[in-house]
């Protein structure tokens, strides 16, 4: 790591030791991480000033750990459900009422400037201030964002309009557009979170070296070191409020015994990659020994049991699923054997149908509801199909390989008739006994099969990971792209003839996480009934963006749609296929200087268990292309089912 000379300029605010980390330090920071793409740079700007914050964390010591959710925009872990993000048009009145200017001054700029932060920073500067007020501290910020977040009920309006007032007064320079920014939910510096957890690393290292002369390859040894520790232990245990405290008191050495898998803490889901062939699967896995299990159409549950015997199901986002599940939690505990304390398991919750003891499509778990449901009120039953086990007893597992999973996993659980069981699978591992599984798997209703790495250590569990070690062969997608996609709707097209009251197509883009923009990848305007249509109008017309386009669409202006949305509806798409396309940006640079684009897009449904910045990503879309290009050669099997 090269801590050039331009990164000293991130830390050129200076503050006394014990006082709170002024806010405008931060800003100067994002400023000029804003300036730049490259990776290694932020990286390095980034890991100056977290470690002048780690070096005088503040009055309570506590100032490192809000820098860091700071810098990803978030208040807390994901799973505790408190998130920013309000709503433009709060915002707008907010900064309209504490610059004195009108909404409908704003509400124009906004569409000529299309970035309400610099509208409002702007605003900001064409005031005269009458009297100077304390300047912004992080703790300070920290509280109002969570206080905002926080405000429910009839008056949270108003509360939330009072408190935001509170924050931008004070703002001077460029905090104000990075307060507006947080507001909104996106900081849109290109400041990706891998990128921070890898310069908090680097600044407990640097700390730990102080003014130690390390020769150079010593100091990128123990740098990379870090970085990895610190991420494989932020991939068991993704909370910074357990992390950063544990950094600061034992350092990189002390974090794996002081941060490990905890049940109640969930961690993200391991991914598989997609196949087109089953002569694919058996390239990839090129005689190493592997498992396949059914995959079934439902939703990811990871299930938790507690040291107090609560059990908690969070979904593949992190979200407690477990007030959606009371007949889950419930039942649970009838499933696991005696000497099993705590644990967390990997599954898919699927609606089934108990009388004639089958399986139901992943639609009819849609009809249940999310939240505050009733056991008596439930309709659609679910049945757990348990594929793996990822903590026992006060262990973790993940570094274990698949076989002894599972084993343990049918050790420390049994199978109770329509409410829980384990995965399916087979390990024949010809083509004729895959092909043959793959069927039966589509008659008993579910979406195909996944294939797993069943021993060695190719087959320990990768938290977060899109791995090469599981893959997914779905029966639909064979003979297409390997995959649907699942793509954020950033446009809205009106409808024609009957449809006019919505709209009648979308435009539809993946995300590039580096770089947290999203590209477009095609319009879609089929696979959509007129009802459907009516309940897509009511779910995206309160995101439409009185701004037009937000900068962090990239999208071709001289088609724009009808409207903008701020990009939150993921879409799950079918294509024909791929294509290079002079319009669309998908993927833009990764194998042609054009982007990618779907052909004959088709609306399979909305995913409401992925945020926006879970969707498709641009390399995702590029390896699909690169995959198609490669099966059309006839390099691959392809197409077929062979
Ligand atoms: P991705 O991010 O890979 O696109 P996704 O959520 O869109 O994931 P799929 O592409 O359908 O899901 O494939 C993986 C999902 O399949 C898992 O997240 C899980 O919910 C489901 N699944 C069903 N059966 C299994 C199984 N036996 N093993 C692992 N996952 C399974």
């Amino acid at each position: 790591l090269a801590l050039s000379s331009s990164a000293s300029l991130a830390g050129k605010s200076e503050w006394k030791k014990g006082d709170p980390v002024p806010y405008s330090a931060l800003t100067d920071c994002f400023e000029e991480i804003d300036k730049t793409t490259k990776r290694t740079l932020i990286s390095s700007l980034l890991t100056t000033f977290l470690l002048k914050v780690a070096l005088n964390p503040g009055k309570d010591g506590g100032d490192l750990l809000r820098v860091v959710y700071l810098c990803i925009n978030r208040l807390c872990p994901d799973y505790m459900g408190i998130e920013l993000g309000i709503g433009e048009s709060l915002i707008i009145k907010a900064v309209a009422q504490c610059t004195g200017r009108s909404v409908q001054q704003i509400k124009s700029e906004l569409r000529t400037v299309g970035d309400l932060g610099l509208v409002a920073q702007q605003s900001r500067g064409k005031q005269k201030t009458l009297f100077k007020t304390a300047p912004l501290t992080v703790p300070f910020v920290f509280k109002c964002l969570t206080d905002i977040a926080k405000a429910t009920g009839n008056a949270s309006q108003a509360k939330k309009v009072g408190i935001i007032q509170k924050l931008l007064t004070p703002c001077t320079g460029s905090e104000t557009k990075f307060i507006v920014r947080s507001l909104e939910g996106k900081l849109r510096i290109g400041l990706a979170e891998k990128t921070l957890v890898t310069a908090l690393a680097h600044a407990i290292v640097l700390k730990e070296v102080g003014s130690k002369k390390l020769p150079e390859g010593k100091l990128a040894e123990k740098l990379a070191k870090g970085a990895e520790a610190v991420k494989a232990v932020y991939s068991e245990l993704p909370n910074y409020d357990l992390i950063v405290p544990a950094l600061l008191k034992g350092g990189i050495g002390g974090l794996k015994e002081a941060c490990k898998l905890t049940p109640g803490v969930p961690l993200k889901p391991m991914l598989a990659k997609p196949t087109k062939a089953i002569g694919e699967v058996l390239d990839r896995f090129e005689g190493k020994e592997f498992t396949c299990e059914y995959k079934y159409d439902g939703e990811r549950a990871q299930i938790h049991m507690l040291e107090d015997g609560q059990i908690v199901v969070f979904s593949r986002n992190s979200e407690n699923m477990s007030a959606k599940y009371p007949d889950l939690v419930e039942s649970i505990p009838r499933c696991v054997s005696e000497n099993v304390k705590t644990f967390v398991i990997d599954a898919e919750a699927v609606a089934y149908d108990i009388k004639e003891q089958k399986l139901l499509p992943f639609q009819q778990l849609t009809t249940r509801k999310r939240k505050d449901v009733r056991t008596e009120d439930i309709t659609v039953r679910v049945h757990i199909f348990a594929f793996d086990l990822l903590y026992l007893n006060g262990e973790s597992l993940l570094h274990k390989q698949l076989v002894e999973r599972r084993q343990l996993l049918q050790e420390s659980f049994h199978p109770v008739q329509g409410e829980f069981g384990f995965a399916k699978s087979s390990d024949g591992s010809s083509s004729e006994q895959i092909a043959e599984f793959l069927d039966e798997s589509i008659k008993d209703g579910c979406e195909g099969l996944m294939v797993k790495r069943l021993t060695s250590d190719d087959s320990t569990y990768e938290p977060s990971r899109r791995s090469i070690n599981w893959l997914k062969l779905k029966k639909d997608y064979l003979a297409g792209v390997g995959d649907s996609c699942d793509l954020v709707v950033v446009g809205g097209y009106y409808g024609k003839g009957k449809r006019t009251n919505t709209y009648g197509a979308f435009l539809l883009a993946c995300y590039d996480a580096d770089a947290e923009q999203f590209q477009t990848a095609c319009k879609i305007g089929t696979g959509f009934s007129d009802q459907m249509l009516v309940e897509l109008y009511n779910l995206l017309s309160p995101l439409e963006l009185a701004s037009g386009k937000r900068s962090d669409v990239q999208a071709d202006m001289s088609k724009p749609p009808d409207v903008w949305f701020e990009p939150k509806v993921v879409f799950e798409v079918l294509t024909a296929d791929l294509t290079l396309s002079p319009i669309y940006m998908a993927a833009q640079g990764l194998v042609d200087e054009r982007g990618i684009s779907l052909r004959f897009p088709r609306f399979i449904k909305i995913r409401d268990d992925k945020d926006a910045d879970d969707a498709t990503t641009s390399e995702q879309i590029a390896e699909f292309y690169e995959a198609q290009a490669l099966a059309s050669k006839g390099n691959r099997g392809g197409g077929g089912n062979d």
